[in-house]
């Protein structure tokens, strides 16, 4: 171990008993995937809080990956506000079979999987503690029966609390993509979650910045709503070096309201799903 150690094993390649440590209790706690599945890599979105647009993200970053032809699902793991089956238009209930239960498909053939698509109803609240819905997210990792994905988004519960612990702990999260907000920019709460991402020696793949600007449909001025953006340098105090920017637009807010995200076609995340592709 270097007299510098800072236990970041993601920055640091020496082969020390501290990073053998790290990576046998990261081993001892996963949690086995279903048997009948093959799922290649597992994205993680994550957010320092909640109603930045993650969800939104999430569903972009999947239809565009489908949309280049990779087999795509989704684990909506917000159990306690989940919104990807409404952004997708999808209310069916999810069904069990031997495999075990079976994902709901979206009309582009992305799977998904979500705590709304078991509720009786929708809009009842998930009363439930933090090691509850960490084991309703470890059940939909081993009992889903995902089939053979390419690319798995986990649509994270916000912040840096003990579920999205749980899942870094849980699943094979290959890397994360972090999604922010300008004012959250501002504040400390996004470095948290990189942060989060180094202590638990996960890739960050990208950044991105949504609600970023407003672009005036009449004169095409970009208007910097909330100030200029800190995302290049958040970017390079942590050494990311893919972000991308999505700007307000009425047009995602209504789609995403109708259930018909996967209308929504932009090349502005482009960059991050190549990043995701490398990963
Ligand atoms: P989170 O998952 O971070 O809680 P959501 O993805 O559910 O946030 O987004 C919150 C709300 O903001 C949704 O109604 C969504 O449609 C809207 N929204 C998100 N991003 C944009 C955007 N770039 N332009 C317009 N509306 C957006």
């Amino acid at each position: 171990m270097s007299e510098e150690c800072t236990h970041d094993c993601s920055t640091c390649g020496a082969a020390c008993a501290s990073r053998d440590k790290a990576q046998q209790t990261k081993e001892d706690l996963r949690v086995a995937g279903n048997p009948s599945s093959s799922v290649k890599k597992v994205i993680a979105v994550v957010s320092g809080k909640g109603g930045v647009g993650k969800s939104m993200v999430t569903s972009m970053l999947a239809c565009a990956m489908r949309r280049r032809g990779g087999s795509v699902a989704i684990m909506d793991a917000d159990i306690t506000g989940p919104s990807i089956p409404k952004a997708f238009g999808v209310s069916e209930r999810a069904m069990g079979v031997e495999e075990g239960i079976v994902p709901a498909e979206t009309r582009s053939g992305i799977k998904l999987m979500s705590m709304n698509l078991l509720l009786d109803d929708p809009t009842d609240p998930v009363l439930w503690r933090g090691p509850i819905i960490g084991g309703v997210i470890q059940q939909f990792w081993k009992e889903v029966w995902w089939g053979d994905v390419d690319y798995l988004f986990v649509d994270m519960p916000p912040g840096t609390g003990d579920v999205p612990l749980t899942v870094f702990q849980s699943l094979p999260v290959n890397g994360i993509v972090i999604v922010t907000s300008p004012q959250e920019l501002v504040g400390v709460i996004v470095e948290k979650a990189v942060k989060m991402a180094e202590m638990m020696g996960v890739p960050v793949l990208g950044v991105v910045e949504n609600m970023s600007y407003f672009e005036c449909p009449d004169c095409g001025k970009r208007h910097f709503i909330y100030g200029e953006s800190r995302l290049e340098e958040l970017a390079a105090r942590h050494g990311i070096s893919v972000t991308a920017r999505l700007p307000i637009d009425p047009d995602i807010a209504r789609a995403s309201d109708a259930g018909d995200i996967e209308g929504i076609e932009t090349n502005m995340l482009d960059a991050v799903l190549e990043s995701i592709e490398r990963a």
